[in-house]
């Protein structure tokens, strides 16, 4: 059997999967960059290298995603382990870290963030490296997703407190100036949950099974102002076609600044409110 090199496994592999995951895959198991990959097509791969190719190929050929695969997705900057328990972190989130990180108050010595349903920790722990003195406080409801987020944040050498918590639950009368949240927000049924990464990914951190797919972040705006200090920050990432329906809730619950920013794709993604008031409007049901 003729010698299978860098040239010939790629040809292979794509007549099987994506071009370019084809690459990211072979990057991983030859543990090198793109760039490598141009410059030495006669590699030889070895015995164990191309059995570790076959493998990651047929996987990804099945619908896996390659963050899994590969064990993790850049995101900000720095690479993030994932698992089957979180949700892979997605480009449009990094705009809600650039969105929350240009609300911190200058004025403020300590402020505290906190970061609802933190997956893999990519919000919380982006938030803390990017703002040395931001005190960071990461929930999750899951116990699988928390153990992933500690060893990002140990791997990343970032300071940030995880707390067990189904949303504010755990949190007591805890005070944020910045509260952020990439919640489950695709409606229950929606096709979209069994196309692509979606089909792989923890049903819980895509749907709370809600028919508009709202619930929980209607949880989330409602409950906010309990735990934000004034002029505090709330900022949500929703469905591209929830734009309106989130800015109602954020202006309905008594936020001001209330706007909506787009994602890449030109799609309302984020939505953003200041909470103005020293003192919480009681529990206004959403
Ligand atoms: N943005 C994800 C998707 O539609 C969903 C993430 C979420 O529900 N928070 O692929």
């Amino acid at each position: 059997m003729s010698a299978i090199t860098v040239r010939t496994a790629l040809a292979d592999a794509a007549a099987k999967t994506d071009r370019v995951d084809a690459g990211f895959l072979l990057m991983y198991v030859l543990n090198v960059n793109r760039a490598a990959l141009i410059a030495y097509p006669e590699r030889v791969l070895t015995e164990p290298e191309v059995a570790r190719y076959a493998a990651l190929v047929s996987a990804r050929a099945y619908g896996k995603p390659v963050a899994q695969l590969i064990g993790g997705r850049e995101f900000y900057g720095r690479f993030f382990r994932v698992n089957e328990h979180v949700l892979i972190p997605r480009p449009e989130t990094e705009l809600l870290v650039e969105q929350a990180l240009a609300r911190v108050s200058a004025d403020l010595l300590t402020p505290c963030a906190l970061d609802l349903g933190t997956g893999s920790g990519a919000i919380a722990i982006s938030l803390a490296l990017e703002k040395s003195n931001l005190n960071v406080i990461a929930a999750d409801i899951s116990e699988e997703a928390l153990l992933i987020a500690r060893a990002n944040a140990a791997s990343l050498n970032a300071t940030v407190t995880f707390i067990e918590s189904n949303w504010f639950a755990a949190l007591g009368a805890a005070r944020f100036h910045l509260i952020v949240a990439n919640p489950p927000y695709i409606a229950g049924g929606d096709a979209h949950l069994g196309l692509g990464d979606l089909r792989f990914e923890p049903t819980i951190a895509l749907t709370d099974n809600s028919t508009d797919g709202l619930d929980s972040i209607r949880h989330i705006v409602t409950h906010a102002p309990d735990h934000l200090d004034t002029n505090g920050w709330l900022l949500i990432e929703h469905g591209f076609d929830q734009g309106a329906a989130v800015a109602a809730l954020f202006r309905t619950r008594g936020f001001v600044d209330v706007e909506t920013i787009r994602d890449y794709a030109g799609h309302p993604r984020i939505a953003c409110g200041r909470w103005p008031l020293a003192d919480t409007l009681k529990s206004t049901q959403l």
